[in-house]
């Protein structure tokens, strides 16, 4: 472990709310600005990878439909 700097495995909801349609796993290198990882989109539900600028907000596209999949913060999550 500790080569990572950022991990995260996310179920999403779908624009319905449907929980756990989608699926973002994503993961960052010590060092790197660069996002790795894969995502089943909740709307088409579509699976690919995820190759790019690690920024936030983070948002990942669906190569497909074009649905943007939005991660937000774990920290303060209410619900
Ligand atoms: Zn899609």
């Amino acid at each position: 472990m500790g080569n990572f700097r950022y991990i995260t495995n996310r179920t999403l909801a779908d624009k319905k709310g449907n929980e756990d349609s989608g699926r973002v796993r994503m993961m960052v290198r010590n060092g790197s600005d660069i996002a790795e990882g894969d995502y089943l989109c909740p709307e088409c539900h579509h699976t690919g990878k995820i190759h790019q600028l690690f920024k936030r907000p983070i948002i990942v596209k669906c190569g497909k439909c074009g649905y943007s999949m939005r991660l937000p913060r774990l920290k303060g999550k209410a619900k």
